[in-house]
């Protein structure tokens, strides 16, 4: 069993989708294994977003993570990883196929509702940023 750690954005939280966000989540069969609802302070945003350092959207990114609350999510299921992004849709909203999270719920890049991680390592390094084992069950 593969867990993969997942986060309703600020805009996501905003716009009152988490209740649908998490619907969606249970009823493809994930479980949810962790969940918290905080404000990420720019540490951790730099630490997690650390890949893309140096592209030039990064100062905007985590200016945008750290706006308002986020929903942390520890999903638990079969290819949990690449399931989830998959459910999320591309980067992009505009290139997100049709019933996936960013087609249906965003517009711009810069604001695209989830996250997902992209990898087993990332998956691992970042349930390891956001959650302590304990809070994982
Ligand atoms: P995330 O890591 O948030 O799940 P992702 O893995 O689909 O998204 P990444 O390439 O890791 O995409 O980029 C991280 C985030 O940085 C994106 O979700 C997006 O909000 C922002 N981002 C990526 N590329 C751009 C860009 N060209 N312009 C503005 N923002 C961008
Ligand atoms: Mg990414």
């Amino acid at each position: 069993m593969e867990r993969t750690f997942a986060m309703i954005k600020p805009d996501g939280v905003k716009r009152g989708l988490t209740a649908e966000l998490l619907t969606r989540i249970q009823r493809k069969g994930y479980r949810v294994v962790g969940l918290k609802q905080f404000v990420i302070s720019r540490e951790l945003a730099e630490n997690h977003y650390g890949e893309h350092k140096e592209r030039p959207f990064f100062g905007e990114l985590v200016n945008f993570i750290t706006s308002g609350p986020v929903v942390a999510i520890a999903l638990e299921g079969e290819n949990a990883i690449s399931g989830w992004r998959g459910m999320m849709g591309a980067t992009n909203p505009a290139n997100a196929a049709p019933g996936t999270i960013r087609a249906d719920y965003a517009t711009s890049t810069g604001e695209n509702v989830t996250h997902g991680s992209d990898s087993p390592e990332s998956a691992e390094r970042e349930l390891g940023l956001f959650f302590k084992p304990e809070e994982l069950l």
